[in-house]
This record gives C-alpha cells, sequence and structure tokens, in this order.
C-alpha cells in the first residue's frame, strides 16, 4: 500500500509542494468482476496546496485496467486518467467535508484513494470494444465471433408432448 508522510512537507500558507510519487493500484471489483492494473505500480503526480484555513490535496494518474468484458467475457483493456481532489480544513470541527477522509496521522492513503478514484472515473461498462456484440442470449455463443440469428422459436416437441400429457391427466 503507498502512502505519502506529510510530515515529510513543511508547508506555509500559499506554498506548494508538487512531487511524483508510485502509487501502487490494487485490483478492483466493477459489476461483479475483478479488474487488475497493469503495470500494478502507476507514476502519479501529487500537489499539496497550503491555503490559510486548510490544505489542498490533487492526484492524477494514469491507470490501464484488465480484466473480462462485461457483454462477451473476452479480454477487455481499459485506460483511464484519472485526477482527484480532497481538502483538509485546519480546523474541521464536525464537518465531514472539510476533512480528507484518505488522511490519517499526517499519512495519506495514495492507494486507497487512488482506488476510489478510478473507480468514480469508470464507464458505465468495461467493455472489450464500444461496438461489442456480446453473447446471444438464446445459445450462448460469442456474437462477435459467429454473428447469427434465430428463427422465431417453434415449440419444442419434447414440450409439445409434456403439453399433451398434463391435457390427458
Ligand atoms: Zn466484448
Ligand atoms: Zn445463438
Amino acid at each position: 500500500m503507498s502512502s505519502f508522510d506529510l510530515r515529510r512537507l513543511r508547508l506555509r500558507s500559499g506554498e506548494e509542494h508538487r512531487v511524483e510519487v508510485p502509487v501502487e493500484l490494487e485490483p478492483l471489483e466493477f459489476g461483479g468482476v475483478r479488474y487488475v492494473s497493469v503495470p500494478e505500480e502507476a507514476p502519479a503526480e501529487l500537489r499539496v496546496i497550503r491555503a490559510s484555513t486548510g490544505t489542498v490535496f490533487e492526484l492524477r494518474f494514469h491507470s490501464r485496467l484488465h480484466g473480462p468484458c462485461q457483454r462477451c467475457l473476452g479480454d477487455a483493456v481499459l485506460e483511464r486518467s484519472v485526477s482527484a481532489r480532497e481538502y483538509q480544513a485546519t480546523n474541521p470541527g464536525n464537518e465531514d467535508e472539510l476533512r480528507n477522509p484518505y488522511l490519517k496521522d499526517d499519512l495519506l492513503d495514495l492507494t486507497g484513494w487512488a482506488r476510489d478514484a478510478l473507480v468514480l472515473a469508470l464507464p458505465h461498462q468495461i467493455l472489450c470494444r464500444p461496438d461489442c456484440a456480446g453473447l446471444c442470449p438464446v445459445c450462448g455463443k460469442d456474437l462477435n465471433l459467429e454473428p447469427h440469428e434465430h428463427e422465431e422459436t417453434e415449440p419444442d416437441s419434447r414440450w409439445s408432448a409434456l403439453a399433451e400429457l398434463r391435457d390427458r391427466l
């Protein structure tokens, strides 16, 4: 897990610190399936800006996720540029919006923050390609490899036999 120790910084109001940090990107669950970042560790840019009433944090990184296409289950790759911002007031009181949830005892949890920011940047569905045809709802074959349609389903003889039996009972 990657974190950044803010005690390393001695920022005065109005000052800014910009640093390149490697961030470990954890596998994530999306739509019930697992996606992994390749590479697992991405270079990120972290900016810490000290204002008079608090501190602004900005994180930017690029991620490439690998996992199944949510239509055909083939391999899908999704590239995303992520940029996220958090704020921590010097005196947050009870206001949660004035707190950076990834900040604990001057340690900034970069892995947790990057994971949540990446999830927010994901599209509605992860697909192998925008026009993926998906799987046939009737026979389950991949419609990208074998485009086909089915005739209007005729009543299956086994079922009509059953229906006949039911009528006789
Ligand atoms: Zn697909
Ligand atoms: Zn089919």
